[in-house]
Order: structure tokens, then C-alpha cells, then sequence
């Protein structure tokens, strides 16, 4: 496996990251408009985008705008009231997988910026059986929660004849420097389809599964059709002002007392918070696929932003690379599976280039911190950050917070 010799990548990342003769790879080449960019005019550029929106006679909203109570929501709200001025509908897709910490902050955000907001829970049922096949058919826990949260402001946009859709990072830019941030690129079906989802939508579902067109209405994108008709559009922000998630989240845990939470598999305790297996079983499925986890996502992050040496990121990999979901539990009496089958459904996905399976064991023979040699000389990198949450037990919930539904039955 070859890994940019910059952040800690490996070339098997699969938003598909390229690395140059030099060894340094597209995400921390496409990083480097961050120092280089004038981003003053840049913002500019994104108040001249919105004015039309902003002149427009609606009277209620003039944009939509996707949250979760995690990743960087406070920051993108108190952006879009305070600086651009604009009045949006906020949307949120329940992913069914809520924490009490992330329920909080998004009543809170709603409280305190006062925003009105629709919130979409899909059925019980169907997200079961929906998350049946998925974890069968490609090793995915969390199909149903990007695909709801990647479809949902779409349809409301459709249906409330709102054009703009405003959302935070394009991750195939600020990740693997798809495209540079002057593309100004926005939301496409396409996109959504082949990274997001890995190739499928609900209709490929329905090929591969016993699943019905009724199972997944609810995942079904808006005909183009529907999409000129009202002339929607979604951009980034990240393409129009400087992006640095972590800055972002200590802002607005001093401005609004966002609440932070411990993260068992990565030391950054501001993303994510809003979901029990984000940061756990469904970062440990992503290690066993590709070797990689979301410490490697927040390390490359964070030495790309000149906070952490490529040695602290290493140290930090070994650390939580290793660690157990323990959130398993909730996820496997929600499903009613066994552990056994989960670990049969995943193995299948395993990358062979990273994992040996022998004596009955999978060995990880290939990692970024396995191949280098590394002496922590700097403080650790933990030491900065403040977990602030309410709930002083959280010990990787049992099960899940529920909102608008309750635990049900099998
Ligand atoms: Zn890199």
C-alpha cells in the first residue's frame, strides 16, 4: 500500500485520492489553496451567489439547509443568519441512531439562532429492513443515514419551491482534493450516487435485494424534471470561505455552548457527536474494509492545518486504530443479529492488500503506522481539546435516544 508521505492517507481511500511523483497526495495538494487563496474575495464571491436568493419576493424561506446536531451545524447556521443574512428552512433526516448529547444541541441551535425546521423519520420498519440488506449486500450500516440525509433537503427544496440548498464541506474536496476549491463544484445526483452511496441508490437496490419500491420512497431522488422546475441548486460553503472544522466547533462551543462528547475510536470530540455508531461500529467497519478510520481522516486534517506533526498523527493512529465498537451491543438488539453474522457480513469486505486471515484470525499487515518508525517528541495532541458534555455517563450507549419512535419490535 503506498501513503502520501504528507498526511497519513493510504492510496486505497475510496473517494479515490491520487499521490503525485513526489509522494504527496491530491488532498494535500488541493489543502494548500487554504494559505494561498485570497478568501476574502472568495466570500465575496458567495455574497454576490446569494444575492439573487436574498432579493427574491418569498417571504418565509430562501434557503434550505441540511443539519444533524453534529459536524459543524452550529457553525454553518450562525454563519448563514449572522454573515449571509439569509432565512432558511432547516432540514434533518433522523438517522435513527441518535445520541441524547446530539438531540440537545440541535433543540438548542433551533432555540437559540430560532429557526423553524422539518425533521423526517422514515419508518421503523422499513429502516430495519432497509439496513438488513445493506449490511448484507455491501457491508454498510449507514446506507439508510446518507442516503436520508443526502435526499431529504432535495425533496424539500422540490416540494417548498425553495431554489438554494446550502450545505458545509464538499468531503471530496477538503478529503482527497477531488476538485480545487475555484471549480466551485455543487451538488450533483451523480456525486451522491458513486461516493456517497458506493454505486447505489434506492432503485439499484431493489435490484440486488427483496426490498420493494414502497421500502424506499423515502430514498428516491426528485426527477430532473422537478429539479428545473424550481431551478434547485446545492453549494458549499467550504468552496467560499477558508474551512477548518476544528476552529469552527471551538468557536461555537465558546459562542453557544455546543456540546461536545469523548469519541472512542478519535481524539476529535467535536464531530459527529450526534450519533452513536458514526465514530464507532461504522468507523470500525470502515477499518475493516479499507484499513483506514476516521483518525486518519482527523489526523490528515490536522497536519494539513500545521497543528500536528506527521509523528503525533502516527502515535494517535496506533492509539485508536485497534479499539472495539462498544457500541456494538445497541446495534445488534436493534437489528436482532447475531455478532457472528455481523462479523460474516462485513469479512466479505475486507481489502486483502491490508488483511491476512490466518488461524483463524485477520491480521492487519499493512498500515500507515506499521511502516514507519516514530518518536513521539510533542506533547499529546489531545491535550487541547475540551469534551463539555451534560452527560457525564456516557459510556458508548446500550441503545439509542429515540426520537419520534420507539424501540419497536423485530
Ligand atoms: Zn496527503
Amino acid at each position: 500500500m503506498i501513503y502520501c508521505k504528507r498526511c497519513v492517507y493510504p492510496i486505497n481511500h475510496p473517494l479515490n485520492l491520487i499521490i503525485n511523483n513526489e509522494g504527496i497526495c491530491s488532498g494535500c495538494l488541493v489543502h494548500e489553496e487554504k494559505d494561498n487563496l485570497n478568501w476574502h474575495n472568495r466570500e465575496k464571491q458567495l455574497l454576490r451567489l446569494i444575492l439573487p436568493y436574498k432579493k427574491s419576493k418569498r417571504d418565509i424561506y430562501n434557503c434550505v439547509v441540511p443539519i444533524s446536531g453534529g459536524k459543524d451545524s452550529y457553525f454553518i447556521l450562525d454563519y448563514i443568519k449572522n454573515k449571509l443574512n439569509l432565512r432558511p428552512l432547516v432540514v434533518t433526516y433522523n438517522k435513527h441512531y441518535n445520541t441524547l448529547t446530539g438531540h440537545r444541541n440541535l433543540s438548542n441551535l433551533k432555540s437559540k439562532l430560532g429557526f423553524s425546521s422539518l425533521n423526517l423519520t422514515v419508518n421503523p420498519k422499513k429502516i430495519k429492513k432497509i439496513t438488513k440488506v445493506t449490511l448484507r449486500k455491501l457491508g454498510s450500516i449507514y446506507w439508510h443515514c446518507i442516503a436520508g440525509q443526502t435526499v431529504f433537503p432535495i425533496q424539500v427544496a422540490c416540494k417548498f419551491k425553495i431554489p438554494l440548498i446550502i450545505w458545509g464541506a464538499h468531503q471530496g474536496i477538503d478529503q482527497v482534493g477531488m476538485f480545487s476549491h475555484t471549480d466551485e463544484v455543487e451538488m450533483t445526483r451523480k456525486y451522491r450516487k458513486e461516493h456517497d452511496l458506493m454505486g447505489f441508490e434506492a432503485e439499484d437496490l431493489l435490484k440486488i435485494s427483496n426490498l420493494k419500491e414502497s421500502d424506499l420512497e423515502n430514498f428516491i431522488y426528485p426527477s430532473d424534471e422537478s429539479i428545473e422546475k424550481v431551478g434547485v441548486r446545492g453549494i458549499y460553503l467550504n468552496n467560499y470561505i477558508r474551512w477548518d472544522s476544528l476552529s469552527q466547533h471551538s468557536n461555537m462551543v465558546q459562542k453557544y455552548k455546543y456540546e461536545t462528547l469523548n469519541q472512542l475510536r478519535t481524539f476529535d470530540c467535536y464531530n459527529d457527536v450526534d450519533c452513536v455508531h458514526y465514530s464507532g461500529l461504522h468507523d470500525y467497519i470502515k477499518f475493516m474494509k479499507f484499513g483506514y478510520s476516521k483518525i486518519h481522516d482527523h489526523c490528515s486534517r490536522e497536519i494539513r492545518l500545521k497543528r500536528m506533526s506527521r509523528e503525533q498523527a502516527l502515535h494517535l493512529i496506533k492509539k485508536y486504530i485497534y479499539k472495539k465498537p462498544k457500541d456494538i451491543n445497541a446495534f445488534l438488539s436493534w437489528l436482532n443479529i447475531t455478532e457472528e453474522y455481523f462479523y460474516k457480513c462485513i469479512n466479505k469486505f475486507r481489502d486483502r492488500n491490508i488483511w491476512n486471515f490466518s488461524n483463524n484470525k485477520w491480521i492487519l499487515k499493512d498500515s500507515v503506522h506499521l511502516k514507519n518508525v516514530y518518536k513521539l517528541k510533542h506533547k499529546s495532541f489531545e491535550t487541547n481539546l475540551n469534551v463539555n458534555t451534560l452527560d457525564k455517563k456516557f459510556k458508548y450507549l446500550n441503545k439509542y435516544e429515540l426520537i419520534n419512535r420507539g424501540w419497536g419490535e423485530n
